[in-house]
């Protein structure tokens, strides 16, 4: 059966956050993501992580880790939601020093909001002339989000994602949030997490990109999300190396699933595949005659 058992408390040890960024088209996001992806930020790892995955650990120089999910917009975060997976511990909320606080801004602290997800603003492209952060937290502060340096509770860096100004020091304050949530997970457990994204590759078959959230997940486990299901045959990390497991706010790259299942969708390690096929028979099964009754209506 799916393993929902409650850790207690002796169980749990820190994990790292996981963190997203949204913000308005154009604001850096791709570019802050970037930056912290290829140099890693500051752990200086040679190479850095130069594949696109979507979601990947980075280490800091004083050992401390950040998860981040680099998901195409804040729709597959919306999706996500909606799935009533919990995903994301902070979110990194971008704005251009240069530009207005935006709809899609708006929406994005709204979505935050709503999940009751910490928000860190980052002020970026500080670097251009016309760049005016000031202007851009009085635009917050009149939204009732008021930054720290202005007395209020929401941390907020000035940054340059080009230039990489400022985004050590953003590391700090969303490592600065995450020991406020006090995130914890027990590694000695049966993996459950969220399935991140995709695919079906031409040489290695089904592969997606997961999230462990709890427990530890190995290689020959078998996995059941949503309606597909598998042994795990090999698993890699963000740097493309081989791995045996992956514990709890680690990304990987798994391959064995029979199938594509849905970003958003979340996991569970079944003791059988015999187990995990049935439940996920019984999951198209039920898809299949809640289509046939809403094309009826
Ligand atoms: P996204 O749509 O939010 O992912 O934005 P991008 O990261 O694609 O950035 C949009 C544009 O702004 C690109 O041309 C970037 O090169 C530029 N940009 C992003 N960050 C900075 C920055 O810190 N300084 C400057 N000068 N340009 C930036």
């Amino acid at each position: 059966a799916i393993n929902q058992e409650e850790d207690s408390e002796d169980q749990l040890v820190s994990r790292p956050p996981i963190v997203t960024v949204m913000g308005h088209v154009d604001h850096g996001k791709t570019s802050l993501l970037d930056y912290i992806r290829k140099a890693n930020v500051i752990a200086g790892e040679a190479g850095g992580i130069t594949q696109h995955i979507g979601a990947y650990n980075v280490k800091l120089a004083d050992g401390r880790h950040i998860t981040f999910l680099d998901t195409p917009g804040h729709e597959a975060f919306t999706a996500m939601r909606a799935r009533g997976a919990k995903v994301t511990d902070i979110c990194i909320i971008i704005v251009a020093a240069d530009d207005n606080v935006m709809p899609q801004t708006i929406e994005a602290i709204n979505h935050a909001s709503a999940a009751g997800v910490p928000i860190v603003f980052a002020i970026n492209k500080i670097d251009k002339p016309a760049a005016n952060p000031d202007k851009v937290k009085e635009e917050l502060a009149n939204m009732n989000y008021l930054v720290e340096e202005w007395g209020g509770k929401y941390q907020s860096q000035d940054i340059s994602a080009k230039k990489g100004i400022g985004v050590e020091e953003l590391m700090e304050k969303v490592l600065l949030e995450a020991e406020m949530l006090d995130l914890k997970a027990n590694p000695d457990r049966r993996a459950t997490g969220s399935i991140i994204e995709s695919s079906l590759d031409k040489g290695r078959g089904y592969v997606a990109t997961v999230l462990v959230q709890n427990g530890t997940l190995r290689v020959g486990d078998v996995i059941l999300a949503g309606t597909h299901f598998g042994r795990i045959k090999a698993m890699f990390n963000e740097r493309n190396q081989r791995i045996k497991e992956a514990g709890p706010s680690e990304p990987a790259l798994i391959l064995g699933l029979n199938g594509a299942p849905t970003a958003g969708d979340t996991f569970n390690v079944m003791e059988a595949e015999s187990e995990a096929r049935e439940i996920a028979n019984k999951r198209e099964q039920l898809q299949r005659e809640q289509g046939a009754r809403t094309k009826k209506i």
